[in-house]
Order: structure tokens, then sequence, then C-alpha cells
């Protein structure tokens, strides 16, 4: 029997973090007032005679995203009504764009790892990029349903995929990027539990060997986080592959998704384009740009993600996954720089004839410290990188010392937790908690003797060749010593001894 395959397209709406709103001076910004209707005017609540203004800075916003994403951008733009009642809606259409959309074209390229720890690599057609206003919000109360204006007129961004995506957790990742990108771009915070970042997805079926777009399209809404664009698709993969596998129609529809129950509804079936009779939005004057003008908000783009990515793999010399570990938490990678500059300065004034390779082992360790032991800190306390209360002068010493093998690993992890709490330099700490490792190699033959005395069949199974053993005895001067034996000359003492 043929199996089915799934083809995934994405709808991506992201509100835009510019100061004011799409078409009015109402600031931009949910949560700025509690109060219900405080952040409105006869624009945003369309009042008779209430001419719109476009917001230069939210079509600039949508350019930056344009070019991020390799898209085309549109030297003529206009916007439009799209017209269908809701209450939600003051005006009875919203101003959105139809068929000369800012940006076109476009693609988008990414790794990410799957949850077997395979590495996958992911390319997207972006159809198109426009620009929209938000709508108000219902509430439902036990007085009825209410309406909030405060979100209406947010300029809102809309992102269309080509259905190029192939699986829930592909489509997962794509939004985690996007996410990344926006963020980079200083244009969104995206967060989807705060409703600034929307997904939705549209998901066909088909038979092996058929065309990809043999089958029929339905549209998934309602997702509010990563971890539900997975489930939702994933449910909905399933859903289908049962009616199918019946011999069942697939209904052209709109579901959404109950998080509660992990399951899609129906919602609504689908309407055409056509039922909003689209048509030029009469008082906006169509936009023109030149060449010029596109490319200065070209040339000042920010270092990508992905630019900073390849930088850290090819000047530091960190694994792919790691650099794009750090790069995700762009606040960690900021002071990741941070301590790599201060390193180079001690590379610079003390240590000219370092060979690169040493070099990069310096830049390697703090990628290490910062992604293994201090997220984990930061993870367990539900800390942020700005709680960070170790400067990062003093994260590079303490990087220093552990290059110089002055403190073991087990003694790194000590001191560094010292230094959250403390948030004093390293050597203060371990003069303190006297954590420097011994080096004193009469001390360390001492200590090997006491070890060897009293582990006697310890060294009767190494003499007979056991060569674990020897590890044992050594995890036993580690414990004399507190882990503080420097190891490759306790090993040699204790060989030595045994021979
Ligand atoms: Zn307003």
């Amino acid at each position: 029997m043929k199996k089915y395959k799934v083809t995934i397209g994405m709808e991506v709406h992201v509100e835009l973090g510019t100061k004011s709103k799409m078409f009015c001076s109402c600031r931009n910004g949910i949560g700025l007032t509690k109060k219900a209707n405080q952040n409105i005017c006869e624009i945003c609540t369309a009042q008779p005679g209430a001419l719109p203004v476009p917001n230069v800075k939210a079509i600039e916003y949508v350019m930056r995203a344009g070019l991020a994403l390799n898209c085309r951008i549109a030297k003529n733009t206009k916007f439009d009504r799209k017209n269908y009642f809701y209450p939600d809606l003051p005006k009875g259409y919203q101003i959105s764009q139809y068929d000369q959309p800012i940006c076109e074209n476009g693609q988008i390229e990414f790794n990410y790892w799957d949850k077997k720890r395979n590495k996958k690599n992911s390319k997207v057609g972006i159809t198109r990029i426009h620009l929209e206003e938000d709508t108000g919000k219902l509430i439902h109360s036990k007085e009825g349903t209410l309406v909030d204006f405060n979100r209406a007129g947010i300029p809102l961004m809309e992102l269309v995929t080509e259905p190029d995506l192939n699986s829930s957790e592909e489509a997962k990742q794509f939004c985690i990027e996007l996410r990344r990108i926006f963020r980079y771009l200083k244009i969104s915070t995206a967060d989807m539990e705060k409703g600034q970042m929307r997904c939705e997805a549209n998901i066909s079926l088909y038979k092996e060997g058929k065309d990809k777009l043999s089958g029929t399209k339905v549209e998934l809404k309602n997702i509010n986080s990563f971890k539900a664009v997975e489930k939702g698709i994933e449910y909905e993969i399933k859903r289908q592959t049962n009616l199918l596998k019946k011999n069942k129609k697939i209904i052209q529809e709109t579901r959404g998704w109950n998080n509660k129950k992990g399951k899609t509804f129906s919602q609504r079936i689908k309407e055409n384009s056509d039922d909003y009779r689209y048509f030029p939005e009469p008082d906006i004057l169509p936009l023109k740009f030149t060449k010029e003008e596109i490319n200065r908000i070209k040339y000042s783009l920010p270092e990508l993600p992905w630019e900073r990515e390849s930088r850290f793999i090819r000047q530091m010399g960190l694994t792919e996954q790691n650099a794009k570990i750090l790069v995700d938490y762009e606040e960690l990678a900021n002071y990741f720089e941070q301590v790599i500059s201060e390193l180079d300065d001690w590379v610079k004034i003390n240590n000219k004839d370092i060979s690169e390779v040493n070099k990069q082992k310096l830049y390697k360790l703090t990628a290490n410290y910062l992604l293994t032991e201090t997220q984990k800190h930061l993870f367990e306390k539900e800390l942020t990188v700005k709680d960070i209360k170790i400067t990062p002068e003093n994260f590079a010493e303490l990087i220093k010392i552990i290059y110089k093998g002055e403190i073991n690993s087990s003694v790194a992890q000590v001191v560094l937790l010292e230094m959250f709490k403390q948030g004093t330099d390293p050597s203060h700490i371990i003069d303190e908690k006297k954590l420097a490792q011994t080096n004193n190699e009469r001390e360390l033959e001492k200590i090997a003797e006491q070890v060897i005395a009293e582990n006697q069949k310890s060294v009767e199974d190494y003499k007979k060749g056991k060569e674990n053993a020897v590890r044992f005895l050594m995890g036993q001067v580690m414990k004399v010593t507190q882990g503080k034996a420097n190891p490759q000359l306790a090993m040699k003492i204790l060989k030595d001894k045994l021979k």
C-alpha cells in the first residue's frame, strides 16, 4: 500500500515593536495599560471622518524582515481593504495588502537537530510578507461579551510560506528560527505565549508518487506555543491519515487547536479570498520606494544569527551545535563575546606566543562553561543572563585559571557556583576556600602510599592486568585531596608506586 506524505505551509502573524500604532499616533504596547479601551483614538476606533496615516517605521521593519529572508522588495506597493464583519474590527474592514505586498519570493535556510540528535537542513520558500493592522479583543465574561480596542491598529506583519515543510517537527523549528531572526532584527520580541507571534499551519496529505498539492488543505489555528505547533500538526496528520485510510473525504476547513484536550476541532468552512471583496484603500496613496531607499535598509541590517554562528565556528573553533545554542540566546552570546574580548586582551598583553589552537581552546572552554555550568545554574533558578552577577572580567579570569591547569574541572564547578553566589573574583574564592590544585609531589606521594596500603585488593587486580583498578585508586586519591590533586601528576606517581 502506498504511504501518505505530508506537506505543510505556514502563515505567521507578528506584532511589530514600533513606538506607535499602524495608522494613528496611539502608543503601541499591550500591557501598557491594564484597563480596556484606554489606548485608543478616533482613527483606531474608526470614527467617521478619521483618516489613517501609515507608520513608516512599520514599513521599514517589514522590509528588514524581507531583506533578511532574501525576498524581492517591491518598489511599488499599496494598502487594500479586506472587508468582513466581526465585533473586534471597528471599521468593518481591515487595512491589509492584497496583490502588491511589500516583500515576495524569499527563502530561508536553517539547520536544526532532531530528537535523535541528527542534524537536519531545511529550506523554506517565503511566498510573501505584507503589512496590516491587528484587531481588538473580545472578552467573554459573565456580563456578556465585551470588546477591548487597545490592540486594534497595532502593526501586524503577515508572512506566508510555500508548502515546503514536511513534518511537525520541521514546522516547529521553522517557527523558532523565525522568532530568532525577528529578535535579531529588533522588529519584534515575537513571544508566542503573549500573542505577539501567531502561527497557523496549512496541512495536506497526498499519496506517495502523486503531486504534492493533490491533497485537501486544512488550516490549523489557535496555536499559542511552539509545542502546540508540533502537537497540533501531529494530531492533524493522524486524523487525516485515518480518514483517508477509511476512504473518507477530507473537508477543506479551518480547525482550531484545543491545547487542554490535545485535539483539533472544526471552526468554519474555508472562505475564498473573494469573499473579502478586497479593493484599494482610498484613504492611503500607493507607496513608492527607490533602489537607494531599499539599499539603505539593506546595509543597516545587523549581523544575522546564521552569520554570527558561522563566525563563532570559523574564528573561535566552536562546534556547530554549541554555536547555534549560544546564538539562540542572544544575550548569552553577547556575554560570551564580552568574555572573549577580555581573553583576547590577556593574550595580547601576556601571552603573545600562544598558538591558534590554544587560543581556540580558551574560546571553547568559555563556550563550554557558559553552556553547561552557567546554563544549568540559570535554569535551576529560572534566571536570565541579566541576572549573572559575574562580570565578564571575572569569568575570563576563571577561564584563564582553568586553562593554566591551576584547578581541575570539578573544582572549577565549585568556584563557579561560589562566583554566582558572591559575585567575587575566582582567585579570591580559591584562596579563601583553599581550592588551588595540589602540585606538591611530596604530598601526593604520601597520599598515594596511603591509598595503596589501604586498598591491597585493587593493587593485586592491577598487577594481574586489570587496568581499571588504577582508576579506582586514582578516585581514592581525589577523595583524600578533595579533588585538588593535579590529575596527570597524581596518576604518574600512582603508576610509579605500583611498578
Ligand atoms: Zn489610535
